[in-house]
């Protein structure tokens, strides 16, 4: 080896638990920067995670980077933070790493990434004049003539110029006469809302997180929709951005992160760069904006769950709105908890992170609350609605035993629609989504359609006369008839979202109706489309699923009709009914505002339930405490901690033999867990695999920790291993 060599200890998109070391000239390397490396036949993107200049690896067979980008992409506190979740959650620091690079950057064969820029001319072109420009370049000239009178020019306006006016501007770039400022996404006018003078409990919040606002201190804020959290954050992040260097990470659920909320933010921060990271961005528009935030340019950053990986070196404050959100938990891949790791960052870093709810998850109520062991969490209360003369809504339980139903509708409900329909009001159904996809079935013989490669029901797709798997996608013509009696009498059953529209249009064909659904509000301009509607009141009937975003307030709805939430109750995942409190809690505060009084009807069988008592009375805390003593006496989470094992294969006995050797392994390792036996999970075939898995509980985090450390290697070295296909979750969500 020639000392000129230098080692580079790269971390690369591999499922193995360890770095590759590889050779390069260039002694200015640094951590944390990308290269693009050989990887047996293929190349592959990677960062440098450590420089040395020794290997254990023969110098005929140390391979070489092919490329190593200037750019340095993570800090130290990214990879304290990248550390953290590959230890935590049991998986490789490689593929930890490469699961927070941006996805722009992992593309090999798109060379650099072209920045979109804005033109201007600088001060020095007027004092000089245009005559000052070289003679005989005319392209140079008509560029400037045309900055002259747009002020500013992007790069397409540049193009129509000419094809050639990369080379004009570089060569106006060097003479100092031009300066060019990173093109902003979006450029929308924003609305100007007043600002309100806090009340009394608002001060008190911001007050209180001020007077600590240099350590480490989770606060739980805690207050129900419409309370004014949000005025909270934004008086915090106006604080906290007075100092010099100072950066803020707000994550929001991705179906929060709105226009209006975005546009909210904008408008209260116009002097600062605000940026968001999520999934309606482009990967270019997402790379940008994470550029400016690791270059500490953007002070702002409003992102869903992966921008908690975001290195932003003056992070100064971390807000998460709506803490209890399932869709903090990634469920693929490294499975972190976006709450959970950034409660781990600003630990690390030493600064406040505020969690925002109105129905905190159990685990950080009890983090809050507890009375045994010291108060974790710091806890600032909301009373009230923060508009003057807004009430909460009336919440009604209909016992669906006691009234005849018409296709799923009590005529309470029908009576309370046509009502609004009358009044010139809005009305909402909700239907919880889980579950509730309609079947075909025939009335004969009780046939439904089936997945060949799944354990699931065919969807009824009415519109495309289709029946379709959710889970796999396998899709296939609406039959005639009854594969196996021959009936032709198949109805679907279960209320879908379409069902109710067409139900509805029968009841009201008159009435306007909109139904959404994950789909039809995909894209950012879908779903201001739908609330504009809602405010001009294009729109008399919303059926939904899941759109209940934040920064919405429907002024003229007052009904919220609630179908089919029973199974929630009585589910076998633990954290159904905490799921389904917290979702009725949402869609309830649609209902009513300022002058209109909101009703929300519970279609249910068990009106006189806990869960809907509590939500009848507002008292999430009452709910809380209950839910948690059951969760004490049932030693689940936040009592216990859970490490999920799931291994799928196309033979069910290799799963088996995988996983009862790996509960066996368990076993031996420690006695301060318990294991429980593989079993199958509902879904038992999924795309054809055989599925099974077993779960792991301690009651201590530690002793769980401690036992991961010497088992996953196990199983990762495990010959049973190599024909099934596994993965470890700790803190699991799904089951
Ligand atoms: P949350 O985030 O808890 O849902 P918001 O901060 O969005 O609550 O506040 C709800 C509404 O009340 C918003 O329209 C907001 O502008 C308004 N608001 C917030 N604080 C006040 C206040 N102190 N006085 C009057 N209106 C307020
Ligand atoms: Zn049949
Ligand atoms: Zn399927």
């Amino acid at each position: 080896m020639t000392d000129a060599l230098h080692i580079l200890k790269v971390a690369l998109d591999v499922p193995l638990d360890r770095v590759f070391d590889y050779a390069t000239i260039e002694p200015n390397t640094q951590i944390g920067q990308y290269v693009i490396v050989p990887f047996g036949p293929r190349k592959m993107i990677g960062v440098v995670v450590g420089i040395s200049n020794t290997t254990l690896i023969e110098s005929k067979k140390l391979k070489s980077i092919i490329r190593c980008d200037p750019e340095v992409i993570f800090d130290e506190q990214s990879f304290k933070l990248f550390q953290f979740c590959s230890q935590y959650y049991h998986y490789p620091l490689g593929q930890t790493i490469m699961s927070a690079v941006p996805s722009r950057l992992k593309k090999l064969n798109t060379k650099g990434m072209v920045k979109k820029y804005l033109y201007r001319l600088t001060p020095k072109v007027f004092a000089l004049g245009i005559d000052a420009l070289p003679p005989r370049q005319m392209l140079l000239k008509r560029i400037v003539m045309a900055l002259i009178d747009a002020t500013q020019l992007d790069e397409a306006s540049l193009r129509s110029i000419s094809s050639t006016w990369k080379k004009s501007i570089e060569t106006l770039d060097e003479m100092g006469w031009i300066e060019k400022e990173e093109a902003k996404l979006d450029d929308k006018v924003f609305l100007q809302a007043p600002i309100p003078a806090l009340n009394l409990d608002q001060k008190k919040a911001l007050d209180a997180i001020l007077a600590r606002n240099k350590e480490f201190i989770p606060w739980l804020l805690y207050g129900i929709t419409g309370s004014g959290k949000t005025e909270v954050y934004i008086r915090l992040i106006e604080e906290v951005l007075k100092k010099d260097y100072a950066q803020v990470l707000v994550l929001v659920p991705e179906i929060n992160l709105t226009p209006q909320l975005e546009s909210r933010f904008r408008s209260r921060f116009e002097k600062y760069k605000l940026i968001t990271l999520h999934s309606h961005l482009t990967d270019n528009e997402r790379l940008l904006n994470w550029r400016l935030a690791k270059e500490g340019k953007a002070q702002i950053v409003i992102g869903t769950r992966l921008s908690i990986f975001t290195p932003m070196p003056q992070l100064s404050l971390i807000i998460i709105d709506e803490e209890h959100d399932a869709s903090f938990k990634q469920q693929e891949g490294l499975r972190y908890h976006a709450r959970d790791v950034a409660v781990f960052r600003a630990k690390s870093k030493n600064i406040p992170i505020v969690l925002g709810t109105a129905t905190p998850s159990l685990e950080t109520w009890f983090n809050t609350t507890k009375i045994k062991a010291p108060k974790k969490f710091g806890f600032i209360k909301l009373t009230s609605r923060a508009v003057k003369d807004s009430t909460l809504p009336e919440i009604k339980c209909i016992d669906i035993s006691k009234s005849t139903f018409t296709k799923g509708f009590s005529p309470y409900l029908i009576e309370a629609i046509r009502d609004r329909l009358n009044k010139k009001q809005q009305s909402l159904i909700f239907i919880n989504r889980r579950g509730f996809a309609p079947v075909l079935l025939c009335s004969a013989c009780q046939w439904t359609g089936k997945c060949t490669r799944c354990s699931s029901r065919l969807v009824v797709h009415l519109n495309q006369k289709r029946l379709r798997c959710h889970h796999c996608g396998y899709d296939e013509k609406i039959p005639q008839q009854c594969p196996t009696c021959g009936n032709a009498d198949l109805y679907p059953t279960g209320q879908g979202t379409q069902r109710v529209e067409e139900t509805l249009k029968e009841f009201f064909p008159e009435a306007r109706i909109l139904r959404v659904d994950r789909d039809s509000t995909r894209t950012k301009e879908a779903l201001n489309d739908l609330f504009l509607k809602m405010k001009d009141r294009e729109i008399d009937i919303l059926i939904g699923t899941q759109m209940l975003s934040k920064g919405h307030d429907f002024p003229y709805l007052s009904l919220v009709g609630v179908l089919d939430t029973d199974q929630a109750l009585y589910s076998s995942d633990f954290r159904a009914s905490e799921r389904l409190f917290s979702q009725l809690m949402q869609v309830s505060g649609r209902a009513g505002r300022a002058n209109i009084k909101g009703e929300v009807y519970i279609q249910t069988a068990f009106p006189h339930h806990p869960l809907f008592e509590a939500l009848k009375t507002h008292n999430y805390e009452h709910f809380a405490n209950e839910l948690l003593k059951e969760r004490e006496l049932a030693e689940l989470s936040p009592f216990t901690f859970l490490v999920l094992l799931k291994a799928e294969a196309h033979q069910l006995t290799s799963v088996m033999q995988f996983l009862n050797d790996a509960m066996q392994k368990a076993q031996d390792l420690s006695h301060h867990v318990t294991v429980y036996n593989p079993v199958r999970p509902i879904m038992e075939r999924l795309k054809g695999m055989e599925r099974a898995q077993l779960v792991i509980q301690a009651s201590s985090r530690i002793a769980l920790q401690k036992l991961l450390d010497d088992w996953v290697p196990y199983l990762r070295e495990n010959k049973l291993g190599q024909k099934v296909k596994w993965i470890v979750d700790v803190d699991p969500f799904d089951f």
